[in-house]
């Protein structure tokens, strides 16, 4: 009798592995949520209540929203992407049913270092075409929402944005224009407006970022600046350097925490230290 090997299943990049463990974590939590389910319930029914009617209306808020997360776990459970991901995992535990290695696999961690993935691919691919014209409002709205110390301005039909901080001893003005390459792709120059020589020399850093075309980036970098001007040169240790100018430059640095998450800072220098 002869023994016919299975084919062998298609292997599955790192990338394509880290997101279905993503998934899979996401999965876990979804299910480590509808544990506490019955104990609403039970909390429902066994407290105090004014009439029949509130008695039923207590009951209800915790069973609908127990039953909708049941329905949406039940539904990603049984989607295409989780059944993807069993379908390769059988197909390659029947090459090797060693499963050993598993075990020293890290449970938690991959929803971050998937969306972290994500990011740094989305920035590869704007940093050289440039950002999408239609993302660009998203985006400096977010910018707006999330930058405590910003009064932005942004022209709908030119896409001019304009972007103040007000940061101790001075307001730092920032004017990014937008330069077309194709129709759909937008490419900011910036500038912060002054001549002093803190405020050119923060345009020459801002101008020599990586990923140019990258509109995130570039909010991101701004936002870096409410620290202005107060804060220590990265490279030199030292506030100012010897023409008296506080650290012009921004750099973005992911620095890995003792749990394996990423977490990432934007790091001031001095332009003469670079
Ligand atoms: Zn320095």
């Amino acid at each position: 009798m002869t023994s016919v090997n299975p084919p062998p299943a298609p292997s599955w990049s790192e990338d394509e592995l880290i997101e279905a463990l993503a998934l899979l974590e996401n999965m876990q939590e979804q299910l480590d949520l509808l544990r506490t389910i019955p104990a609403g319930i039970i909390r429902a029914l066994g407290a105090t209540h004014l009439s029949p009617e509130d008695y039923f209306q207590n009951f209800l808020v915790p069973a609908h929203g127990g039953s909708r997360r049941l329905n949406k776990f039940s539904t990603d459970w049984h989607g295409a992407p989780v059944r993807g991901i069993v379908e390769h995992a059988s197909a390659r535990e029947k090459e090797d049913a060693d499963l050993s290695a598993g075990l020293t696999v890290p449970k938690y961690g991959w929803r971050e270092l998937a969306r972290s993935n994500a990011r740094v691919k989305k920035e590869g691919e704007d940093g050289e075409r440039g950002t999408k014209r239609e993302e660009v409002e998203e985006l400096v709205k977010g910018f707006d929402e999330q930058t405590e110390k910003a009064t932005v301005n942004f022209d709908k039909e030119s896409l001019v944005i304009k972007i103040q901080l007000k940061v101790p001893q001075w307001k730092l003005r920032f004017v990014l224009n937008p330069e077309f390459d194709d129709q759909d792709h937008v490419v900011y120059q910036v500038e912060c407006v002054g001549s002093k020589p803190a405020q050119t020399s923060i345009t020459r850093c801002m101008n020599k970022r990586p990923a140019a075309g990258d509109l995130q980036y570039l909010l991101d970098m701004i936002g870096a600046y409410q620290d202005a001007p107060f804060v220590t040169c990265a490279i030199c240790n030292k506030t100012v350097n010897q023409q008296v100018i506080h650290p012009t430059g921004r750099r973005r640095k992911e620095i890995k925490n003792d749990d394996g998450t990423t977490e990432t800072v934007w790091e001031p220098y001095h332009e003469s230290c670079t």
